[in-house]
């Protein structure tokens, strides 16, 4: 079977790890302060705080911004759920707006329609890879006095324009789960040039304690104090002394990614399929390779997902709308039809493997299969 992702472990990310291991100290400390440091210093922003989970990432942002009940955020649907669930661990309402239908980011002209007087933020996603139109999301936070908190989940590395996603809202979040563009197996990051957010998450990461057991440890002094309502979602050293040593090689697995995608979009020309666009001014770094298939092909998706798997190839679909799980439905009352642009496209996408490993023969094959069946 070709698999839908992986990652890319080598000897060198072993090492790291299992020094840490052979350390004795687990819990967070150099390690967590080096990886910290370096992801700022690659993202372009003051400061990063490292987290277990870009879910955790999302949560204290939110938190740190005071987003509470009564509030709404501006959420897509076509993205994992963590998206809108951040929104409501804080007793916010998630607000959902259509997506642009070539990049599948968000649309900044129904983002307005659904800006209201209780609106404190947006959440753009990068989807896929791709970074969302920032320029008139920042012009409509400016005007309408909102937050912006970038989902980096997929996106690691992309430039819009010249900037690094997670440098042009006032917070990113960022995703090292395992089949992510760079892993620590689980893991996240929040990056920020607002030293009170920065501040405030380091806070609520570690019960709201004004000192680190590290910072305890190396000052030899058990004393701190307990000065908000924080939870536990740190990461430790083991993660990060992976997140070090993936960082160092993230340019050259994204390039291995790009180049996947260019073969697949050369390989796939045709009128049967829709690939990928990208924009101008934007460098995707393709954590997945979304296609969608053209009126003309009248086999349900479903069907054809299903004819790859019998050839040995998973295809997976990135996502099904958030608002249609029963969660929300149950919650907020959606039946379908509240967006139809992003149901069209969530009931067309199939997502490709897509990887660094990923060979030319296989790409070959799966490009070939695929052509044979839509035909
Ligand atoms: C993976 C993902 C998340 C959640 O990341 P975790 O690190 O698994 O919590 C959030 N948003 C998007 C868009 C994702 O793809």
């Amino acid at each position: 079977m070709i698999s839908l992702s992986d990652n890319y472990i080598d000897d060198a990310d072993v090492r790291a790890v299992s020094s840490v291991v052979r350390s004795g100290w687990f819990t967070e400390g150099k390690k967590v302060s080096e990886f910290e440091y370096a992801f700022a210093k690659y993202v372009g922003t003051k400061y990063a705080v490292a987290v277990s989970s870009c879910t955790s990432a999302l949560h204290l942002a939110l938190a740190a911004m005071n987003i509470k009940d009564g509030d709404k955020v501006i959420v897509p649907s076509l993205s994992f759920v963590a998206t809108a669930n951040c929104v409501l661990y804080q007793r916010a309402k998630p607000v959902f707006a259509e997506i642009d239908p070539t990049t599948y980011c968000l649309d900044p002209n129904d983002v307005q329609e659904k800006v209201d007087k209780k609106t404190k933020a947006i959440i753009p996603v990068h989807f896929a890879g791709h970074p969302a139109d920032m320029k008139p999301l920042m012009d409509l936070a400016e005007d309408y006095d909102l937050k912006i908190i970038e989902d980096c989940a997929h996106a690691v590395g992309a430039l819009y324009k010249r900037d690094k996603t997670g440098s042009l809202g006032d917070v990113g979040c960022f995703s090292f789960f395992s089949n992510k563009n760079m892993t620590t197996g689980e893991g996240g990051m929040i990056t920020t040039n607002d030293i009170e957010i920065a501040r405030k998450v380091r806070l609520m990461k570690s019960h709201g304690m004004n000192r680190s057991r590290w910072e305890r440890y190396q000052q030899a002094s058990w004393r701190y104090d307990v000065i908000a309502l924080g939870f536990n979602l740190r990461m430790n050293e083991m993660q990060a002394a992976l997140g070090i040593s993936q960082l160092k090689k993230l340019d050259h697995m994204n390039d291995l990614r790009i180049r996947n995608a260019s073969k697949y979009t050369r390989l796939l020309k045709n009128e049967y399929i829709v690939t990928p666009k990208v924009m101008k001014d934007i460098k995707h770094v393709f954590y997945l390779y979304v296609i969608r298939l053209t009126e003309q092909v009248g086999a349900p998706r479903d069907e054809v997902i299903e004819k790859l798997k019998q050839k040995n190839i998973y295809a997976g679909v990135h996502y099904p709308p958030i608002h249609l799980f029963s969660l929300y439905r149950n919650e907020f009352g959606y039946r379908g039809g509240e967006l139809p642009v992003t149901e069209r496209i969530s009931n067309t996408v199939i997502s490709l493997p897509m990887h660094q490993k990923l060979s030319n023969k296989e790409i070959d094959y799966i490009a070939k299969e695929l052509i044979e069946l839509v035909h």
